[in-house]
């Protein structure tokens, strides 16, 4: 079918790709724009699908001339492209609109600031292991653009950030779930946290009563801004203790029950494969999507005992003469910090630091008092750490590198101790991205 409307995408990484090859697939006069220099791997794809594209700048007429422009979730409102097209009216929106538009798969869609990643990988393990054909894209994985073009999924876990949320507006999830809402990614928002709750909150716009809405009734900025907006979804509560209305709970610290409509689901808290106050929640969550979808209780308790974790979130890593180290790299803000130094049992040697988002580290006082033993500073940076934690904590001590940082660490902690890497900060001062930290921290961890 061809379509000679233009579809101008702005950005030629993993979403900007997808969605090209996508509105190729569909027969739109395609162009993609990337500022930088495009990644070899996407270059071929894009020359694979003859898709036309310029790299290392904007040419604006080839781009303002679009019927509709796909933006990369990457880039901010202040760039001067965006700018323009704004003031030009061209509609701008995110990969996952257009993508949306081409599938009539069902749609689970997390969001939240922290536990998104975790929580659409189990949902997906969870719908996976009860034989449903499911995608996972969103921020994970493969784009939901290249999957809705070359793959014929019923169903769909997907991850949304904010920033991707940004550029929604038709598209419906048929299950929304928010699990909580902490400030992030203020610069993005004016360095306004409502602005911020208003984007997350786009994930519940054009639902129905046909649709669901998954949240955390224990989260206080969430039940505000419902009590603000319309949300005529079937309302799904989850809270560590049980409320009225709450459809998910934790009974005397021990057991997790789900119950709504016909659905009488408990397992206990000991068999969760994800430890941790918040990864309970993180099963709540998954749970109360896995019985809407009408999934079996046992198929969905097996997927909570044996899901494997992801990566950099609370990773067991190994033990060394008895000292267990914790990869926790994804932690880059202090809310999962907290909820790391939560899960922790017994002493703990906690290495912390980098680029320091403006942090307030007094909501960890009290666990760093509880269970910390002593800090290993690790960034370019470590004033603010040291101002915050000094005289708090046995010993504090600075590392410049990671090999360094696991060393002290090794020699601080004694037999049955932990080596807990939870940085409550972003890692570009020393590292390439928090995965490259957490690799970094797992092979001085296995080389000791
Ligand atoms: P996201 O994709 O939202 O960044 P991840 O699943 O990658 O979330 O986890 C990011 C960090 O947040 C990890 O350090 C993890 O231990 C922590 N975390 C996971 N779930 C939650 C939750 N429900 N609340 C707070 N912190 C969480």
């Amino acid at each position: 079918m061809e379509n000679r409307e233009r579809i101008v995408i702005l950005g030629a990484g993993e979403s900007g790709t997808g969605a090209a090859i996508l509105a190729r697939s569909k027969g739109f006069d395609v162009f993609v724009s990337d500022a930088g220099k495009i990644k070899p791997f996407y270059r071929d794809l894009l020359d694979e699908y003859q898709v036309i594209y310029e790299s290392g700048g904007h040419t604006e007429r080839l781009i303002i001339n679009a019927t509709e422009v796909i933006k990369s979730p990457g880039i901010p409102e202040s760039a001067p492209i965006i700018k323009l097209l704004r003031k030009k009216e061209v509609q701008i929106i995110s990969e996952i609109e257009f993508a949306g538009r081409y599938t009539n798969a069902k749609k689970i869609c997390v969001t939240g600031s922290n536990g998104k990643t975790t929580t659409t990988s189990l949902i997906h393990h969870m719908m996976r292991k009860a034989g449903l054909n499911v995608g996972m894209a969103g921020n994970v994985g493969r784009s939901f653009a290249l999957q809705v073009a070359t793959e014929a999924y019923d169903y769909y876990v997907l991850e949304l950030s904010s920033f991707q949320l940004d550029g929604m507006y038709q598209f419906k999830a048929d299950i929304a779930i928010m699990l909580n809402i902490t400030p992030d990614h203020l610069d993005r928002y004016d360095y306004n946290f409502q602005n911020y709750v208003d984007s997350k909150f786009r994930v519940t716009q054009n639902l129905t009563e046909e649709e669901y809405f998954v949240f955390c009734s224990d989260d206080e900025i969430t039940i505000k801004e419902l009590e603000k907006i319309v949300n005529r979804a079937e309302q799904l509560p989850f809270a560590y203790q049980k409320k009225e209305h709450d459809v998910a709970w934790v009974e005397h610290d021990e057991e997790l029950h789900i119950e709504f409509d016909d659905v009488d689901f408990s397992m206990s808290v000991q068999e969760l494969a994800l430890k941790g106050r918040h990864n309970t929640y993180n099963s709540m969550a998954a749970g109360i999507a896995g019985n809407v979808l009408k999934i079996r209780n046992d198929v969905i308790r097996e997927a909570l005992m044996d899901f494997q974790g992801v990566e950099h979130r609370l990773e067991t890593v190994t033990k060394v003469h008895g000292i267990n180290f914790i990869n926790d790299s994804k932690a880059t803000n202090v809310n999962s910090t907290w909820y790391a130094l939560e899960s922790v049992k017994g002493s703990t040697v906690w290495i912390v630091g980098g680029v320091d988002k403006g942090n307030d580290y007094s909501e960890l006082y009290k666990l760093v008092e509880n269970k910390v033993k002593a800090i290993v500073c690790l960034g370019k940076e470590n004033d603010r750490v040291l101002k915050a934690f000094s005289g708090k904590v046995e010993s504090i001590v600075e590392s410049g590198n990671m090999e360094e940082a696991v060393k002290a660490a090794y020699y601080l902690a004694r037999d049955g101790e932990t080596v807990l890497l939870s940085p409550a900060c972003a890692s570009f001062d020393l590292f390439e991205s928090f995965e490259d930290r957490g690799r970094q921290f797992k092979d001085a961890v296995r080389s000791l």
